[in-house]
């Protein structure tokens, strides 16, 4: 039956034995093996009672399986929800009550503590060496499956951004979301079945999962698979790959490796950075030291990528380059949504195929954030050179980006709040050579409470992911505020801006 998206990636399959996934220690899994083991997980989730539109919860380690659990969705016609593998049990609680998964596929480790939240959904593990019940009941099943028919607006996947008020929200992206950003990728950066990208990214996210994988899959390109970001490994495996798609802490920190150099990189074809900003001396310093210039794209989780620089041209550093093909960008005034001139700083707003579908059950905040003329308001601040590339100059919600993920303020502080003996906190992003940001608590404590440093980072370790426990906390008499009561955060980004080097 027609899948869109899969559909679309079965049209550009190389031959059945070409390699998908190439593991660092040489196994891989081939097209065909691809085309097989997709089918049998879409098979196993079918048996396991998920119907097209159910939604399947994923809190998994990365592995080839869990990227076949994401095809086998597809192709079963289920909507595919990973989850940051970080996330704790009182974080996954509330994506479960929200999204009602029908099936929940995790570590083995966190099997019990899920079915205790898991509100009827059936439960199965796969564990990071891509095992568990689920392949095992998977293997059993004959490795062709009838695709379920979905069409271009069906949902394929939802992925759950951090919310300011402390509430995710789940953005909703339909079969041709996916496949139309990912064949503009594919045309733009010039991907060929020739190509082997150095991936190790997480598969939770929209860069690993969206942009590279689907990349890669539209191509019928290669990819080695890397559990995780390892500067030696990356250089180990380099002269395999042609190239490698990071967000700009894996180049800051190649940069610290003295492996990379002109030589070692003269094969690559092409370096991909997103999911915070890179800054341009990092750009210039990848140029001087390997000869080549960093392509910066910009994109979200709500609307896969929406500006890239060019591939032929000039890739300015500082800037996310232009509007891909298909995508309409413009600036507004963000208090009255009217179009700015070139150069004027704004709100960017984006519109195209890309973008999303609209929050899940949360028909007002979908509405909130789009323009009447269909403009999605990105949060962003940013503007539009003569040239017409796209600057991104800061962000509208104090969002701290550490190592590429997001973390909202608001959620960290609500936690530090709750705590017995806290008065109020801030939670702020301070430059941060490896990270970007480092995530910084300034809090309020009572008169004799005995909460230091320490005892509020180890509170903090069961509440929240690591990514988003502060690095730093510091103890203060009070907050600084505006004559209108608010908090000045820029005042303190300013007061501890030498924090972390
Ligand atoms: P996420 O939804 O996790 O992908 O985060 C999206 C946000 O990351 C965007 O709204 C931007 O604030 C930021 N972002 C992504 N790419 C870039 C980039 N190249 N430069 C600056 N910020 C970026």
């Amino acid at each position: 039956m027609p899948n869109h998206l899969f559909d679309a990636i079965r049209a550009r399959m190389p031959e059945p034995d070409r390699p998908f996934i190439i593991h660092p220690d040489g196994r891989m899994l081939s097209y065909g093996g691809l085309d097989a083991l997709s089918a049998q997980m879409a098979g196993a989730l079918v048996a396991a009672g998920v119907r097209p539109g159910d939604r399947v919860a994923v809190q998994v380690e990365k592995s080839a399986s869990a990227l076949m659990l994401y095809l086998g969705c597809v192709r079963a016609g289920a909507v595919f929800l990973p989850l940051n593998s970080a996330y704790t049990l009182a974080e996954l609680d509330y994506f479960i009550g929200d999204a009602e998964p029908a099936l929940i596929v995790c570590d083995p480790g966190k099997r019990e503590g899920l079915a205790a939240i898991a509100r009827g959904a059936a439960v199965e593990t796969l564990d990071a060496a891509g095992e568990g019940s689920l392949l095992q009941k998977a293997s059993a099943l004959p490795p062709a499956f009838v695709d379920v028919e979905r069409g271009a607006d069906d949902l394929a996947a939802i992925l759950y951004t951090s919310g300011t008020t402390g509430r995710s929200k789940g953005a909703m992206l339909s079969h041709d979301n996916l496949a139309s950003n990912a064949l503009t990728l594919v045309d733009v950066w010039r991907f060929t079945p020739s190509d082997v990208l150095l991936h190790a990214l997480p598969i939770f996210h929209t860069h690993g999962l969206f942009v590279a994988s689907n990349v890669t899959l539209m191509a019928g390109s290669s990819m080695i698979f890397l559990p995780k970001f390892d500067p030696n490994q990356m250089m180990a495996l380099m002269p395999r790959a042609t190239c490698m798609m990071g967000v700009p802490t894996f180049y800051v920190r190649l940069l610290d490796h003295a492996g990379l150099t002109r030589a070692a990189t003269a094969h690559m074809r092409l370096f991909v950075s997103g999911s915070a900003p890179l800054l341009a001396d990092t750009h210039r310093a990848w140029s001087d030291r390997t000869g080549h210039a960093i392509l910066e794209r910009y994109g979200m989780t709500e609307t896969n990528m929406n500006t890239s620089n060019p591939y032929d041209g000039d890739r300015v550093a500082g800037t996310v380059g232009f509007p891909l093909p298909g995508v309409a960008a413009r600036v507004t005034d963000p208090e009255t949504g009217k179009p700015l001139p070139a150069d004027e700083i704004g709100m960017i707003e984006v519109k195209g195929p890309n973008v999303f579908k609209g929050y899940w059950r949360n028909p007002e905040k979908t509405t909130a954030e789009f323009r009447p003329d269909g403009f999605f308001i990105t949060g962003d601040l940013g503007k539009i050179d003569a040239r017409g590339y796209v600057h991104i100059v800061g962000r509208g919600k104090d969002l701290i980006i550490t190592g590429g993920y997001n973390v909202y303020p608001k959620e960290v502080e609500s936690e530090i709040d709750a705590m017995p003996g806290v008065i109020e906190s801030a939670v702020i992003g301070l430059p941060h050579k490896d990270f970007g940001e480092g995530v910084t608590a300034v809090v309020v404590v009572a008169k004799g409470a005995a909460l230091d440093e320490a005892a509020i980072i180890t509170a903090l370790e069961v509440r929240l992911a690591r990514f988003k426990q502060p690095k730093r906390v510091f103890i203060v008499d009070d907050l600084p505020r505006n004559t209108m009561g608010k908090v000045q955060k820029n005042v303190l980004r300013d007061m501890y801006r030498g924090t972390f080097g």
